[in-house]
């Protein structure tokens, strides 16, 4: 069934009798060509770009859960290429490309709102590192555009710019950055994967790896043995649990991150806009609710909910740059597991267990690579060879000290 404008007109015409369910409730079958672990985002984009860009079949994608109940539908919603090294800007620009044509692809609107996204300045020296930024996007067909004081306050005239602790002395653009509705991405691509032959199967709980001299033959599951000629992991916050049934001990650390969303307000907030200095970022969705998150909680940990002392903190560098915002309400506020990795950049790679690969490390900003995310790791999976825009997301380069650390911290996975 395709979904258009003609189709709603005749189904509110007709009691709605003629909608079908988005996607199979598929039965496990003894084995597959590929199995992915995980229905996030990553994962069905991942078993959709098998099927549909390198014609691959009998690919099943297992869901501890149920499909974007992890953190594509607990994500803010913010996509963008602003990236500055080299090992990132070419990949995240990818994805941004293929944004701008999934829902045509799909044919699932997925709400894809290129509203803009602002960085903030606020020292001569920050606005130096963005100037590099700026000039490393374009350098790789990327859109940047460096505002000044006045053009922020004329487009957003509620920022607090110069009575403030940190005053705004301009800001970087991306105007094709913007926001995606997350859970229909989740949904979009579920619903375009079992049309192309996927099997998603829900409430299949990844328990073990069957592994026998070096090659992974399949996994134990809470539904029974599945075979599989090659086995993708992507888990995001669960990595390490995942993959230590293997064996293996990752470069990644588990914490939290916690969003949060006011009551429903009229149109204040056009675009994103993302507070640095003060950890806070915030966009206004179609509903109305303002959507803001800011750090990490400084722990590590496995439960997808946060502690209060974030929220207090977050709130705080609200109030100090969007002052409105304290007339506002809370309305609801949750979490999800980052899988924090060491350079703050993912991994897309082979393990050293043939047949079994890996996709993960996204940290808090593995919504936006979502589509590219699936590509490339179809592309790693399908061809053993890493795609054009991922070769630097390899294990290795820890051992051999090349990291991808765009925020310049060091090994350290809570700061990045
Ligand atoms: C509060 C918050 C805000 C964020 N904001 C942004 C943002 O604005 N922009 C951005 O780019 N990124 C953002 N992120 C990060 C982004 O959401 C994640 O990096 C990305 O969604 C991770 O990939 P995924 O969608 O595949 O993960 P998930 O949706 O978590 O998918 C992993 C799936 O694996 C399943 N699973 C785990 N273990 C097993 C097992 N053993 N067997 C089977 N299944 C298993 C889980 O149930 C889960 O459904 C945010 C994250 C959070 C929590």
């Amino acid at each position: 069934m395709r979904y258009s404008g003609f189709k709603v007109i005749k189904e509110a015409l007709t009691g709605h009798r003629g909608w079908g369910p988005a996607w199979r409730d598929a039965t496990p079958q003894a084995s597959y060509d590929y199995v992915i672990i995980g229905g996030g985002g990553h994962g069905l984009a991942t078993a959709y770009y098998l099927a549909k860009e390198f014609k691959q079949a009998r690919i099943a994608v297992l869901e501890k859960g149920w499909i974007g109940g992890g953190n594509v539908g607990r994500n803010t919603t913010i996509i963008r290429s602003n990236y500055l090294l080299d090992g990132n800007e070419p990949f995240y620009e990818f994805s941004l490309k293929l944004w701008e044509g999934l829902e045509q692809d799909l044919n699932y609107n997925a709400m894809v709102s290129q509203r803009g996204i602002l960085n903030l300045i606020h020292t001569d020296a920050q606005r130096d590192a963005f100037i590099r930024r700026g000039n490393a996007m374009m350098l790789n067909g990327a859109d940047a555009d460096l505002l000044s004081t006045a053009q922020i306050v004329a487009r957003y005239p509620f920022l607090n710019v110069n009575d403030a602790r940190f005053p705004i002395k301009g800001g970087l653009a991306q105007h094709r950055g913007g926001t995606v509705r997350h859970d229909a991405v989740a949904w979009g691509y579920a619903r375009a994967a079992d049309q192309r032959g996927v099997d998603i199967i829900q409430n299949c709980e990844v328990t073990g790896f069957r592994i026998e001299n070096g090659t992974c033959l399949g996994v134990e599951t809470s539904r029974g043995f599945i075979g599989a000629k090659k086995v993708g992991a992507c888990v995001a916050g669960s990595s390490s649990r995942l993959m230590s049934h293997a064996g293996m001990r990752l470069p990644i650390e588990s914490h939290v991150l916690q969003a949060f969303v006011s009551e429903g307000l009229k149109p204040v907030l056009p675009g994103v806009i993302t507070f640095g200095a003060g950890h806070f970022y915030c966009s206004q969705s179609d509903k109305g609710g303002l959507v803001f998150g800011g750090d990490i909680d400084g722990y590590n940990s496995y439960a997808q909910r946060g502690n209060l002392p974030v929220v207090e903190d977050v709130c705080e560098g609200g109030m100090a740059i969007f002052p409105m915002i304290g007339r506002a309400r809370l309305l609801r506020m949750w979490g999800g597991i980052m899988d924090m990795s060491m350079d703050g950049s993912p991994i897309i790679d082979h393990t050293h267990i043939k047949g079994l690969y890996f996709n993960g490390g996204w940290c808090y900003g593995g919504f936006k690579a979502t589509p590219a995310s699936g590509f490339v790791y179809a592309h790693l999976l399908a061809t053993d060879t890493p795609h054009p825009t991922a070769t630097a997301y390899r294990f290795d380069r820890f051992a051999k000290g090349l990291m991808i650390d765009e925020k310049g911290m060091g090994n350290q996975p809570n700061l990045h």
